[in-house]
């Protein structure tokens, strides 16, 4: 189990519900938190490590400490989006690569935690931040996508373009199988509503970011 990077075919799925919280999904969202500190993250979704279900963690401290400070997001619906604000975001499926995104100001979240209790947050700055993020990530939906036309977007296809070619080459390497695979088999976890048994023990394959220009 790993993040995966741009463009694995996972971070375009429209995932689907979790219907069950069991101890596979709890194993999951400990290594996704493992997965995260190790690189310096405050939000991963799902997607990122491949997954095709409606779920994100984060943690704005980045680091390990105090375990309430570790929020999961299950099956999260966002509502009562007000007022916009633009800021920077990166994202570890992208790392190195950021751009200004413009986003609600303030935002509500409901979501099931991993005891299966349901709960409700009025969030505001980077938390509503961040979960606006991660959970455009469930609809397949990468911040890049909200950057405004002009030089930073085409600053940002061309640092896009470097994280295609990354990919290619790793599939190419054997690393990753061929997109068409990679989506059968998202698709048939999506399908089977479940994570696979072996889906923790899955072969890590180290990814080397491309190089990034960063303009200030
Ligand atoms: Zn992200």
């Amino acid at each position: 189990m790993q993040i995966v990077h741009y463009p694995h075919p996972a971070l375009r799925f429209k995932s689907v519900d979790v219907q069950q919280i069991d101890g596979t999904l709890r194993k999951v969202v400990r290594k996704m938190f493992d997965l995260m500190y190790e690189a310096n993250g405050i939000g991963l979704a799902a997607n990122q490590v491949g997954l095709p279900f409606r779920f994100f963690i984060v943690n704005l401290n980045a680091r390990p400490g105090n375990e309430d400070e570790e929020l999961v997001f299950i099956n999260p619906v966002l509502s009562k989006r007000k007022g916009d604000v633009v800021g920077e975001e990166g994202c570890l499926s992208l790392p190195g690569l950021y751009g200004d995104v413009q986003r609600a100001e303030t935002i509500t979240i409901e979501a099931f935690d991993l005891s299966g209790q349901g709960f409700a947050m009025d969030l505001d700055d980077l938390p509503a931040r961040v979960v606006q993020h991660e959970t455009d990530h469930l609809d397949g939906i990468m911040f890049t996508d909200h950057i405004k036309e002009g030089e930073e977007s085409d600053q940002a296809e061309l640092e896009l373009l470097k994280f295609v070619k990354n990919f290619r080459d790793a599939q190419a390497d054997k690393l990753f199988v061929v997109d068409e695979a990679l989506q059968a088999s998202v698709q048939a976890m999506a399908d089977s509503g479940k994570i696979s048994a072996d889906f923790l023990s899955t072969p890590v394959h180290k990814l080397t970011p491309p190089e990034i220009n960063r303009e200030e």
